[in-house]
């Protein structure tokens, strides 16, 4: 047996790398694993046979799937993490008990089926063993199940709701498997890159004290500290540093991260980072080293290559997309026509402070009614626009507007020119304060991408956006606070600029965004490792010397120690497995994901607590809702 199972070990092993999601991976190189004598209810998985099986007898483990009874024959699919199997029971070949016992079996029933693998009549191309089907001797109910809520097959007729509450039931179904199967070989690859870069993995705790990175926190009262209470981190942004100080020199964590924020379809109260760390770097050399992660990560996972990465600065990324996470995935740059289109009487324009335009290049076809839509569409309060202008460049290279009345023919071919426009194209204009322009027109580009099919999920498009300013201004709070976190270093060259207040803002910092498809991969800078440059920091952003020490004393102190210059950054994983799985929702690729409300509808969290437990914490029972 022993034999038998390691030789067909190494058969899986040497596939084809597609082949594991159907069973065996390719056994990694130079790897080598002692055989470990186990006594198998089964002998191969329901992924795993082919018609270079047929003729061996056999025993599968699994659920059952689903039954088509014809009468006279029997289908049985048998279902395991590997793939699916057909077992046919036919009458007078089966034994009519056999027969029996099968038809009885109910969904997700959990099987052990000992027969023979034969040629299936007619074959199955859609699935890896379709060319085979078991003829059982024996069916053994290892299990009986309840009838599940909902299909467990690729396309189910269970709600969200109904899926989260019974999560373990939709984890058995193909599409979600294969998410966090994805997921899997993600986390295995950076681990591989990331070793071989000499990078130490290190654990940081979990019960920590706040670190401010611009969400809330999670706390937890400590019983043993009556009325103090641990955080749990953002990141470990601090311990990282810390882990250079001590000399660690090249640092990752797969870690989970805590933020206490309103959620969204993409966040998720505790989600994962790869957080990583190195010092003696350069800004370029963080760039060069996690730009070589990503394409790592592009080849194993997805067989792709990139050149490389190319780099954009905010400002530029600001001025051309209005965002600082564009998605590169098409070009649709934004033309400021604010002096091009003043001084011809047209209020909306003259009054506005910024006039911005693309070109929806080949859409002069929209109908009246289409273009009246897309007016609807950039007034939504979430877009927030006043009004849409369009010019279409007519076949003849004449432009036709919807405020010919205000321009001529002369002043509309220098809105073309401004475009470099073509016959068929479409300029969209919106006009109005900075911000708020410079956003309903990102918003509008990525609408026009998303409808002129230029958004395809399996078009990967990397981008480093760089020198992000070190501080932005809160009206609502008049005072600076860090783009980054305050542990971010301003640039050397930019220094000087935090002496004045009228030119702080414009201070730049070594931060940089990783950006995919329009969506913020992750993050880092360069940091502070001198003492009185973070304790200037901490000033600028309000905090006083006291409580700069109450709060973060422990990292000034380390920095007078021999901090060496360092830096990193962290990408959100859940993210980043989310965009390699081509969906947009990250709780699709994690395994017991919270509602939107921030509930584990499984587990029914969070709950309430009993008095006892709240009296031993120190918290007082009457302030605690039940
Ligand atoms: N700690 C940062 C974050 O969570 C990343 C970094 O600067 O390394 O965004």
């Amino acid at each position: 047996m022993l034999r038998a199972f390691s030789s067909r070990l190494c058969a899986v092993w040497g596939r084809e790398p597609e082949s594991w999601r159907y069973g065996g991976r390719p056994r990694p190189q130079g790897l080598t694993l002692p055989e470990i004598p186990i006594a198998m209810l089964r002998t191969h998985t329901c992924g795993e046979l082919r018609a270079e099986h047929i003729g061996q007898t056999v025993t599968l483990c699994g659920w059952m799937q689903r039954t088509r009874d014809k009468g006279a024959i029997l289908w049985i699919d048998l279902r395991d993490r590997y793939g699916l199997t057909q077992v046919t029971l036919e009458g007078g070949i089966e034994s009519d008990a056999l027969l029996e016992t099968a038809r009885q079996l109910g969904r997700e029933f959990v099987l052990q089926v000992t027969g023979k693998v034969t040629e299936r009549y007619s074959k199955n191309d859609k699935i890896p063993t379709g060319a085979i089907e078991i003829r059982p001797e024996k069916v053994e109910v290892l299990n009986p199940a309840k009838l599940p809520p909902f299909l467990i097959e690729d396309e189910t007729d269970g709600g969200d709701d109904l899926r989260m509450k019974y999560r373990y039931l939709d984890l058995r179904r193909t599409p979600v498997r294969n998410n966090l199967m994805l997921r899997h070989k993600m986390a295995q690859a950076v681990r591989r890159y990331l070793d071989g870069q000499e990078f130490i993995e290190v654990e940081t705790p979990v019960l920590i004290k706040s670190t401010p990175e611009g969400a809330r926190d999670f706390v937890v009262p400590s019983r043993m500290n009556p009325g103090e209470f641990y955080a749990l981190p953002q990141s470990p942004q601090t311990f990282k540093q810390l882990l250079m100080v001590s000399g660690f020199d090249r640092y990752f964590q797969i870690v989970k991260c805590f933020r206490d924020e309103d959620l969204r379809a993409d966040r998720q109260p505790e989600f994962t980072q790869i957080d990583c760390e190195m010092a003696f770097v350069t800004q370029e050399d963080i760039l060069d080293m996690f730009e070589g992660l990503v394409r790592y990560l592009f080849k194993e996972i997805k067989n792709l290559d990139f050149p490389s990465v190319p780099r954009m600065t905010y400002a530029d990324a600001m001025r051309d997309y209005g965002n600082d996470k564009p998605d590169t995935r098409f070009e649709m740059k934004f033309a400021n026509l604010t002096e091009t289109v003043k001084g011809q009487n047209f209020p909306v324009f003259d009054s506005a402070e910024l006039v911005l335009g693309i070109n929806a290049a080949t859409c002069a076809a929209y109908t009246r009614k289409q273009i009246d839509e897309l007016t609807e569409w950039v007034k939504r309060p979430q877009i927030g626009a006043t009004g849409l202008v369009y010019a279409r460049v007519e076949a003849d290279g004449s432009v036709k507007s919807s405020v010919d009345k205000f321009y001529s023919q002369d002043e509309l071919q220098k809105w073309r020119a401004a475009f470099d426009a073509n016959p068929g194209d479409l300029l969209l204009l919106l006009a109005g304060p900075e911000a708020k322009t410079r956003k309903a027109m990102s918003e509008l580009r990525l609408e026009m991408g998303r409808r002129l099919g230029l958004r395809d999920p399996n078009t990967f498009s990397p981008l480093w956006v760089i020198d992000f300013p070190l501080l932005e201004f809160s009206e609502e709070e008049g005072r600076h606070f860090a783009m980054h976190h305050p542990f971010t270093s301003p640039k050397p060259e930019d220094l000087a600029l935090l002496d004045n207040p009228a030119t702080i803002g414009q201070t730049r910092a070594n931060a940089y965004d990783l950006v995919i498809n329009g969506v913020e991969v992750g993050g880092g800078s360069i940091r502070i490792h001198d003492r009185a440059v973070q304790a200037r920091m901490f000033s600028l952003l309000g905090f006083t010397p006291e409580e700069a020490q109450a709060q973060f004393g422990f990292l000034l102190d380390a920095f007078e120690y021999g901090a060496p210059p360092h830096g990193g950054l962290a990408f959100g994983f859940d993210r980043l497995c989310s965009l390699f799985g081509g969906s947009d929702s990250i709780r699709d690729f994690i395994a017991f994901p919270k509602n939107n409300s921030g509930r584990d509808v499984m587990i029914d969290s969070p709950s309430p607590i009993a008095d006892a437990q709240l009296k031993e914490l120190s918290i007082a029972t009457a302030v605690v809702a039940k």
